[in-house]
Order: structure tokens, then sequence, then C-alpha cells
């Protein structure tokens, strides 16, 4: 039996992960944690039967005490509930499964005790790459990546050497405004861009897919797991979603990993690596596959990668100010506090505002992240 933590349960790699463990029937969850959602949690407690369950609020935590009270559940809040979970003793690995920036530290105290790391939570890797990954290694801990991108390079590079990799082929839908031009962005609503056209995920990454921010914020997570050069990393647009990436290596050979978009299936592998489990699901049925195509990102309208390449040439402190400034725009523009192309233009402009610390420790990073919330709030009221 393994055992693992969930933080951020009630989402959507968070309700994934727990419906592979119930096909599965050999994990135990020993711990779940979840933001707002007390109802979904409980329910979740109450079939998966965590010694630990965590609410960010404490006001959610005192009624989820009351209505777990015939249960031995142990109910813990706020950061303090976070890290509670991730060092807890009997988990094997966490599942970081939580959206955002708040996943850096939890992240932290669970390699330094040893957790290997299932990792969703890809804010992290953006924002402290320089240091989780070190870190990891002094641990011995694994780095398992359940982005379905980085999955696939994972799986790609099984067996092969690092050095021999000439280029990463990462690969993106485009999202639900690909060929659209920057005019169409300027009146989009919410609703548009949470439209995405072959995966179902959160709010926040949804529309980061709109915006590419996304892939720019892959191509640094990239560059950290894999440790290759950013100019190593290009984006290929493959709007049918059926190649999750590719490694190009130094002869020329091409490895890609392919499957119908199915989130499971990076997730289950990350949790039984280097297992491959059967899963239930569609199969690829190449014979009725009528293409796979290719083309190039639009960069001029879609500004969210030339950020990315851009944080990560200055490094330092400025993958985390793109990563923050972009958290605050799209809880704006979810708010309908903002337009769509607010976020470019709030990412460039706190990003231009920026005095790059290098090699940030993880409080200057927190600051970084502070100092980029203060400076939205002040000019952008949101
Ligand atoms: P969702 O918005 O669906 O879920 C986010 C989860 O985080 C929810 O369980 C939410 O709880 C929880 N959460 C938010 N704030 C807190 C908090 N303060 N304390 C504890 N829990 C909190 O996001 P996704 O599942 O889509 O994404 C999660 C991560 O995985 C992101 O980093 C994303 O980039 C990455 N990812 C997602 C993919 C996908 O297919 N969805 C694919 C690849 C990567 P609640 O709902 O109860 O408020």
């Amino acid at each position: 039996m393994k055992s693992i933590a969930i933080i951020g349960s009630t989402g959507s790699i968070g309700t994934q992960t727990l419906e592979v463990v119930r096909e599965n029937k050999d994990i135990t969850v020993r711990a779940l944690a979840a933001g707002r959602n007390t109802e979904l949690l409980e329910k979740q407690a109450r079939e998966f039967k965590p010694d630990i369950v965590g609410i960010w609020s404490e006001k959610d935590a005192e009624s989820l005490k009351i209505s777990l009270a015939d249960t031995n559940i142990q109910v813990v809040s706020g950061m303090e509930g976070l890290i509670c979970i991730s060092e807890y003793e009997p988990v094997e690995i966490l599942v970081t499964a939580i959206v955002g920036m708040i996943g850096l530290i939890p992240t932290v105290r669970a390699i330094e005790s040893g957790k290997d790391i299932a990792l969703a939570n890809k804010e992290t890797l953006v924002t402290a790459g320089h240091l989780i990954m070190p870190l990891a290694k002094k641990n011995n801990v694994k780095i398992l990546p359940v982005d379905s991108e980085h999955s696939a390079i994972f799986q790609a590079l099984n067996g092969e050497r690092k050095n021999e990799i000439s280029r990463i082929l990462l690969t993106a839908s485009g999202g639900p405004f690909r060929g659209k031009s920057r005019e169409y962005l300027e009146n989009v609503t919410v609703e548009d861009a949470l439209k995405h056209p072959n995966w179902s995920m959160g709010k926040k990454i949804t529309v980061d897919s709109a915006t590419l921010v996304n892939k720019g914020l892959e191509v640094i997570e990239a560059k950290h797991l894999f440790d290759v050069e950013p100019e190593k990393i290009e984006v290929l647009v493959q709007p049918q979603s059926i190649i999750h990436s590719m490694v190009e290596f130094n002869d020329g050979a091409v490895i890609a990993q392919l499957g119908t978009p199915d989130m499971k299936l990076p997730i289950q592998y990350a949790l039984y690596y280097p297992e491959r489990r059967y899963l239930p699901g569609d199969r690829l049925d190449f014979a009725k596959l009528r293409e796979i195509t290719f083309e190039k990102p639009d960069r001029v309208v879609f500004k969210g990668l030339d950020f990315a390449y851009e944080a990560l040439k200055s490094g330092g402190t400025m993958p985390t100010v793109f990563n923050a400034a972009n958290e605050y725009a799209v809880a704006g523009f979810l708010g309908k506090k903002i337009k769509f192309t607010d976020i470019y233009e709030i990412i460039d402009f706190c990003m231009k505002s920026h005095k790059v610390k290098e090699n940030p420790s993880i409080e200057e990073i927190l600051e970084a992240q502070k100092e980029t919330e203060d400076l939205i709030r002040r000019k952008y009221n949101i």
C-alpha cells in the first residue's frame, strides 16, 4: 500500500487523483486539504477516511470539525495545516494539486521531510525551481511531473541521457482563441476564455491556456525539471492535443508520448512510477485519426510565451513576478474587474517595474510576490 496526501483535493487534479485511487484500491489517502469547498472535502473524508483534513479558513475548520465529529479525523487549517499535512510522517507521496504560489512552502516542507512529490502545482517550480530541484536531490526525493506535457517528456527521457537532448518540443493546444486577432481578444468574456477545446481543468489554468501564459509557465517548469537551457525548449501548437510533448536527441531521433487527453494518465504514472498500470478509458484509434497538425504559436497576439522567455533571461526573482502578476491579473479577470488583454498589460507593467534579485531565497521569492501584489493593488485597484 502506498500512502499519499493531496493538497488541493477538491479541484480538477485533486478529484482526478482520487478517481485513480478509487480505481486502483491499493493507495491509502492519509491526508487531504482544500481551500473553500468544505462540502466536497467532507464527502471525500468520509469516502477515503484520511487521518487529517485541512481547510484554509479557521471558520470553515470549525464547522468541518462539527460535521466530522462522528469520525476520528483531525481537522487543521491555514498554512500551518498545509504544512502539518505536507510533513505528516506516514505520507510517502504528496500530490500538489493546489493552485498558485500558495503551494510553495508546503512543497518545500514535504521535500525536507523526505516525501516524493507528484507535482501539478507548476507555480512552485516556476518561482523556486532553482531551490526545489537541488533540495529534492539533497533529500533523495523524486519530483514526479503531473503536468501532461512534462509527464510526456519524462516518459520520453526514460533510459535516455540528458546530455544527448537536442530539443524539447513542448506541445500546446493553442487554447480557445487560437487564430484570433489582438482586436478580437479585446472583447472576449470570462465565459469565452473558460471554453477550452480539449481539456477540462480549473479556471485559472484554463485562462492561462487562453493567454498562452500556461505554456510560458511550462517552459520555465521544463527548464528546471529537465535541466535544459531555455533555447532548447521549443513550443509547438498541436491543436488536437494528441501528442503531449516530444524530445529530439542528438542523432535526430524524436521520441513522443501520445494519448487521448486524460489527466488520469500522467497522475497515475506519477503515483506508480515506473510501473504502468491499466487505466480505463478511450484509446487512440489511429485508423480513425484524421490528422495531427502543427503550427507555430502566435507570439505577437499571445504574449504569454515571450514574457516567460524574458523572465528566464532576467532570472532571479523575475519568474516570480511574471507568475505573481499573472495570478492576480487572472483573479481580476475571473472576478470580471479587468479585460482579458489587461492580463498582458499587468504582467508587462510588473515585469518592467521590477528590480531583479539574483538567486533569491524562499523569503525573497515571497517578498517579490508581495511587492507585485501591492503594485497591482495600487495601480489597478484589483
Ligand atoms: P482547481 O482550481 O481545479 O483546484 C485548485 C485546488 O486548490 C482546489 O482543491 C482548491 O480548493 C485548492 N486550494 C486553493 N487555494 C487553497 C488554499 N489556500 N488552501 C488549500 N487548498 C487550496 O485547479 P487545477 O486542479 O486545475 O490545478 C491545480 C494545479 O495543477 C495548478 O497549479 C495547475 O496549473 C496545475 N495543473 C492542472 C492541470 C489540470 O488539468 N487541471 C494540468 C496540469 C497542471 P477549493 O476548490 O476547495 O477552494
